[in-house]
């Protein structure tokens, strides 16, 4: 009898939670697909989907349900950053971090780095590259077990020897070894195919390659192409193989052009971008990944002396300003625009600063977050799940201040961030 009974208390306490309702009143919503904002607007929320919209604050009467009060605040989607390194952040000693920080060191770094940024309100991110402990903190998240972000990772970025993603870049001879397709490195079309096969086995979701040289890698060229066009076209057919796309860091024309004839779906940084190329970028569909926040930093971080190796230096002041202008002409241009930063070159968390950027480049506001919604939910496949608040959609929300189209700068202070239906920050 007691059995029993207990079981009836079990199961009524499971109905009573699946049945629970949120209802977010909102002062104001952004409605990402019209590119609109809309007054008094209520979502209701169960599980981890949104399941009805009103217009006007509606609360219903009985039943279990969870009142949110965000009446003076502006309500839009979870933001999508499409370049972080959830690993790492730079800092004066980032060059010695490959030999004094274990995998578990790391693995606690990111765990704090994927929760700040998630109490930033970006609900979803790209990892563009790491030692492969963030494909573990894209699981550890996805299973509950800490707060961050939904990860899609490539795992380690792939260079080719000395490239800019090449982790054994300006070592002793003595510490490391030859690295292969195995760690990333790679120098034919064989070893492209075995690199891309290696991160799908590893658990990559996408594959990031370093087109051209880097500023911050320990290395003269910051801007010369790094793979041929066969390397590169054998790297993303091979991608398209196991349903994923390419991301090209590149900041020189020419590794740029390769890649984009190559397959690539966005371009990180896009420095030196032609005229030419940017006609390339539209023919081909790809999008360009400004990382302007990444690109003020090294720049600024450059002037203070000892902040990087010597060798980095001038990189960092020859491309860093370059960016945001080329991001403006690029929009100007009508290339497609994706959001991303680069979070990790600088502190994560400051992600939300990438807006204003692109703001005062000349994207209207409204734009810039349709860029790191609905444009970043496109390419991640993720269309009819996140990036919109729509009914069925997943239930990633999060507000602000202020209407952003009236000051951008308020994206930087996000004050309310709902993931999967679970409410992880409210001010
Ligand atoms: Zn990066």
């Amino acid at each position: 009898m007691k059995k029993i009974n207990l079981l009836i208390v079990l199961l009524f306490s499971v109905s009573v939670s699946f049945s629970q309702t949120t209802h977010i009143l909102c002062g104001k919503l952004i409605d990402t697909e019209k590119g609109i904002v809309k007054e008094k607007q209520t979502i209701a929320v169960k599980g981890n989907k949104i399941t009805h919209l009103y217009n006007g604050y509606v609360v219903p009467r009985g039943g279990d349900v969870v009142v949110v009060d965000l009446k003076d605040k502006v309500v839009m989607p979870g933001l999508i950053d499409m370049h972080v390194h959830i690993e790492l952040e730079y800092d004066k000693k980032a060059r010695l971090n490959k030999y004094i920080l274990n995998e578990a060191d790391i693995a606690f770094n990111s765990v704090k780095f994927a929760e700040t940024t998630l109490l930033n309100g970006f609900t979803t991110v790209r990892d563009l590259g790491g030692t492969g402990v963030n494909i573990a903190i894209k699981k550890a998240i996805k299973s509950g077990k800490i707060p961050g972000p939904r990860v899609f990772t490539a795992g380690k970025s792939l260079a080719t020897t000395g490239g800019h993603a090449d982790p054994t870049n300006g070592s002793s001879r003595k510490l490391i070894g030859n690295p292969g397709p195995k760690e990333g490195v790679v120098n034919s079309v064989e070893d492209a195919k075995k690199a891309v096969r290696q991160r799908y086995k590893n658990g990559a979701d996408c594959i990031k390659i370093t087109a051209t040289g880097g500023v911050l890698s320990v290395a003269k060229s910051g801007d010369n192409p790094q793979f041929t066009i066969e390397e590169v076209k054998a790297i993303c057919d091979m991608a398209k193989d196991y349903g994923m796309h390419v991301a090209a860091h590149a900041h020189g024309d020419e590794g740029m052009q390769r890649a984009i004839i190559g397959g690539v779906k966005t371009i990180e940084h896009g420095t030196y971008m032609s005229d030419k190329t940017m006609e390339l970028m539209k023919k081909h569909n790809a999008y360009l990944v400004p990382t302007i926040t990444a690109g003020k930093e090294v720049e600024e971080k450059a002037k203070v002396k000892g902040f990087y190796p010597d060798i980095v230096v001038p990189k960092a002041l020859a491309v860093g300003p370059q960016i945001q202008g080329t991001f403006a002409k690029a929009y100007k241009k009508g290339v497609g625009i994706a959001f991303g930063t680069d979070a990790g070159v600088f502190k994560h968390g400051n992600n939300g600063k990438e807006f204003g950027y692109m703001v005062e480049a000349g994207m209207p506001a409204m734009e810039t977050i349709q860029a790191a919604t609905i444009t970043n939910a496109k390419i991640l496949k993720m269309e009819n799940e996140v990036g919109q608040i729509k009914i069925g959609f997943l239930a990633d929300i999060i507000a602000v201040d202020e209407d952003p189209t009236k000051n951008i700068n308020t994206m930087e202070n996000v004050v309310f961030v709902m993931k999967n239906g679970k409410v992880y920050k409210k001010k």
